[in-house]
């Protein structure tokens, strides 16, 4: 099954996917997650999109189309694959497309995660995550249990992303708006989009997302 979650910076994409990941047996592919990699291992490519990430603006095209057309190649990727982050405008969704057709593949399933602006501000500024193994918390909607000790691991270090402020989100909102919003209609012609509500309980999220892949 190879499946795109679509949706604002906030949405909960990385959350459903990575539920999804685990009951389907597919691969998260975060297209975000790789260039954090890239930027944090210092490579060319990290600090060709620092700067690019950190001002919340999208990298271009061609870098992310290379990026993503390898890791689909990887062995992994055989049984299906999830892609959160990617496609982000319709020239992506297009390459997606070629790429794909070129295997005798295709999207089956893409999800979009529908909230409006306002909450996600406030979603987006207090989140951080596991240095470890990557579980996502929230200030105020989603503390571990133990404060400072990941639910999920134990580990006792904490990440937030740069990227994570309100002005950035304003930048990462209107690239979204201007940008990405577009391949909806692009989807939706293709008979492959259903929107859930994302501003539902991460839980009925998921289970709004299992019901639409059936
Ligand atoms: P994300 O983790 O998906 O919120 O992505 C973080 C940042 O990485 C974005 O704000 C962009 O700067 C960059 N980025 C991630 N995926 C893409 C993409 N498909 N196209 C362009 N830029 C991207």
């Amino acid at each position: 099954m190879k499946l795109i979650l679509l949706g604002p910076p906030g949405a909960g994409k990385g959350t459903q996917a990575k539920r999804l990941e685990e009951k389907y047996g597919i691969v998260h592919l975060s297209t975000g997650d790789m260039l954090r990699e890239a930027i944090a291992s210092g490579s060319d490519l990290g600090k060709e999109v620092k700067e690019i990430v950190e001002k919340g603006a999208l990298v271009p095209d061609a870098i992310i189309i290379q990026m993503i057309e390898a890791r689909i190649a990887a062995p992994d990727c055989g049984k299906g694959f999830i892609l959160d982050g990617f496609p982000r405008t319709v020239a992506q969704a297009e390459a997606l497309d070629v790429m794909l057709t070129g295997k005798s593949l295709h999207i089956d399933h893409v999800i979009e995660l529908a909230v409006e602006d306002a909450p996600l501000v406030k979603r987006i500024s207090g989140r951080f995550s596991c240095a470890a193994c990557g579980a996502g918390y929230h200030d105020e909607f989603k503390r571990p249990a133990s404060e400072g000790v990941c639910d999920d691991c134990g580990g006792k270090a904490f990440n937030r992303r740069k990227d994570d402020n309100p002005e950035t989100v304003k930048a990462r909102l209107e690239a979204y708006h201007g940008q990405t919003a577009p391949i909806l209609p692009y989807y939706r012609e293709k008979g492959v989009l259903v929107t859930v509500d994302g501003m539902a309980d991460f839980n009925a999220v998921t289970a709004a997302i299992e019901e639409a892949l059936g």
